[in-house]
């Protein structure tokens, strides 16, 4: 797997222009966390792509979840997943969410992942590109 680059496992294009998404943290270092972040400064700007930042689920395209999956946040990862309408991606992003790294397990063990986002953390650039992806549904 080339560590720039995404996976997104949901071929189909289901949105439509704007994309939201809904971002939870079960247990980062707090990296993954500051990258995704970064993507609303001047630098990445995703609004200029119509993809934003929502701060609750039930307004979420996309559940977008950092770090490994502790204990105490199985309940609330599963409670956001549970209040978000369909359609609806699960992005899985940095290693820790995708296998527990080194710590762990990763929200796979709870939930199937649409879209994979490796790296320790990711670029801005390569979450950004798989947030594209995933509005349009590309592989
Ligand atoms: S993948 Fe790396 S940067 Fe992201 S939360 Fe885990 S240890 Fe931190």
């Amino acid at each position: 797997m080339d560590i720039h680059t995404s996976i997104v496992k949901r071929p189909e294009r289901t949105f439509k222009e704007s994309f939201t998404v809904f971002m939870i943290d079960t247990g980062s270092c707090g990296a993954c966390n500051l990258e995704v972040k970064s993507l609303t400064n001047p630098i990445y700007d995703m609004h200029r792509l119509g993809i934003f930042f929502t701060s609750t689920p039930r307004h979420a395209d996309a559940l977008l979840v950092v770090g490994v999956l502790s204990e105490k946040m199985k309940d609330p990862l599963r409670r956001a997943y549970e209040a978000m309408p369909d359609p609806k991606l699960v992005i899985a992003v940095g290693a820790c969410a995708l296998s527990g790294g080194i710590l762990g397990s990763g929200i796979r063990e709870m939930l199937d992942a649409d879209v994979l986002v490796p790296g320790c953390p990711p670029s801005p650039f390569t979450i950004l590109d798989a947030l594209i992806r995933s509005r349009d549904g590309q592989k």
